[in-house]
């Protein structure tokens, strides 16, 4: 009775991601999680293969990260960035600049994913306009990507499923070319540069920066590309003069099986977007990194300071909660136990390859994924699946699972079971 009175105004009053606000997706009431479990408030316990949209790579309610939390809040839980530092986030930062793609030497910190790539574009067009060149204003992008709900972040998701028309005389005008059909484990072509190529020669004049998801396309379509696009990609921007910004948001802290995207591809970007797990899931927070050619082009011209500060910038108990789950990460053999999980996933997934409901499935780092034929039913499905003790979110045809990285061989193996009953019916 409680638990359906709590729904009933949830329900009533509270708008839920992507679906009506009138006629919503059923939800699920949480009461507690621990490790891979989500507890609903009924008593029932469901193994977590989402990780909380990436994020929570160490698992919930984890001790270690807990403490960090703890002893920050006993400091302090927040103080203004403008004008005042504290060690939580230098350490961060220190951590960052060591860990990433060498050239990355400036962090600028803040509050979710979304605004980290805003930021980034908005030092992409501020580098040009220190560089007097006002013209190169645009982005290009693939198609099928995802970047986020803001104004400027949603200019480069996909058209489509990005719902481009809804805002289409308001929304900035980017450069779409396709998505890399040249699969990560496909042997290399390089036909997909070929319309990239053209546009660069034509019209390199009006592009600021090519934004992109490295080798890992989430959200908007969950696909895999082959390291040797990214590669080329990050030569054509340097051959011409446009910047190239990484958006790791989904990717960084280990999930496609390297530390980083990006180094599948050994590339550096001028600028790269982290976000999600990088408090481990803990709390919303983002950090977008440049290279010092970005940050002192910026800053020698007039006016040299950027025009970004978010309220909760550096937020103390986000970089405490940041610099105890990298620290965690980088403390125990991360990459065996990735390759562990991929090694399961393509094992116990590419059983179904001869199923006649699926177009594809594919498996990278701790990222399993099937695509159906067809558009699948959300609501029934997600039923389905909590029945049977699973947490799994499908969207259109993906049925897909990115799970704490400290799942067990047995609990991965009850996520994947109860996905090949599901789609083998
Ligand atoms: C989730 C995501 C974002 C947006 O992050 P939020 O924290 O939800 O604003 C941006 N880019 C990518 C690749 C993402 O997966």
């Amino acid at each position: 009775m409680k638990i359906d009175k709590l729904l009933e105004f949830d329900k009533k009053h509270i708008w839920h991601p992507y679906t009506s606000a009138t006629n919503p997706i059923p939800s699920y009431l949480v009461k507690n999680a621990k490790g891979v479990y989500i507890k609903l408030q009924n008593g029932k316990r469901l193994i977590d293969g989402m990780s909380s949209w990436w994020a929570v790579i160490h698992g919930y309610n984890n001790l270690v990260l807990n403490k960090a939390v703890k002893k920050q809040l006993k400091k302090m839980s927040h103080v203004m960035f403008g004008g005042i530092s504290h060690k939580p986030a230098i350490d961060l930062a220190e951590k960052l600049i060591k860990i990433s793609p060498k050239n990355l030497k400036r962090v600028f910190f803040s509050d979710s994913g979304s605004v980290a790539v805003e930021i980034a574009m908005k030092m992409a067009l501020q580098y040009w306009y220190a560089k007097q060149k006002t013209d190169k204003a645009k982005f290009v992008t693939i198609r099928k990507g995802y970047h986020g709900d803001t104004w400027h972040a949603m200019s480069v998701c996909d058209p489509d499923t990005g719902m481009h028309h809804i805002f289409q005389k308001q929304l900035p005008k980017q450069f779409f070319v396709d998505a890399p059909k040249c699969g990560f484990y496909d042997k290399w072509n390089d036909r997909d540069l070929i319309p990239i190529r053209k546009l660069f020669e034509q019209k390199h004049n009006e592009i600021a920066a090519f934004i992109l998801e490295p080798i890992v396309q989430g959200t908007g379509g969950m696909r895999f590309y082959h390291p040797n696009f990214l590669k080329e990609i990050s030569n054509l921007c340097k051959q011409y003069d446009i910047l190239l910004i990484l958006d790791e948001i989904a990717t960084g802290f280990g999930r496609s099986g390297k530390l980083f995207a990006c180094n599948h591809s050994n590339v550096m970007p001028d600028i790269m977007c982290l976000g999600k797990a990088i408090t481990g899931g803990y709390m919303s927070f983002a950090a977008t990194l440049c290279s010092n050619k970005i940050a002192k082009t910026i800053s020698k011209s007039s006016p040299s300071v950027f025009m970004h500060g978010p309220t909760f910038m550096a937020n103390p108990l986000a970089c405490a909660v940041a610099n105890s789950s990298i620290d965690l990460l980088l403390s125990y053999n991360w990459k065996k136990k990735v390759k562990k999980i991929e090694k399961q996933l393509k094992k116990e997934l590419f059983e179904l390859k001869s199923n006649k409901n699926i177009q594809d499935i594919r498996v990278l780092g701790a990222i399993g994924v099937i695509e159906m034929k067809e558009e699948v039913n959300m609501v029934e499905i997600q039923k389905e699946f909590v029945s049977k003790g699973v947490w799994i979110r499908p969207f259109g045809k993906l049925i897909y699972i990115m799970p704490p990285y400290i799942i067990s061989k047995k609990q991965l193996t009850k996520l994947t079971g109860v996905m090949k009953q599901v789609v083998s019916k």
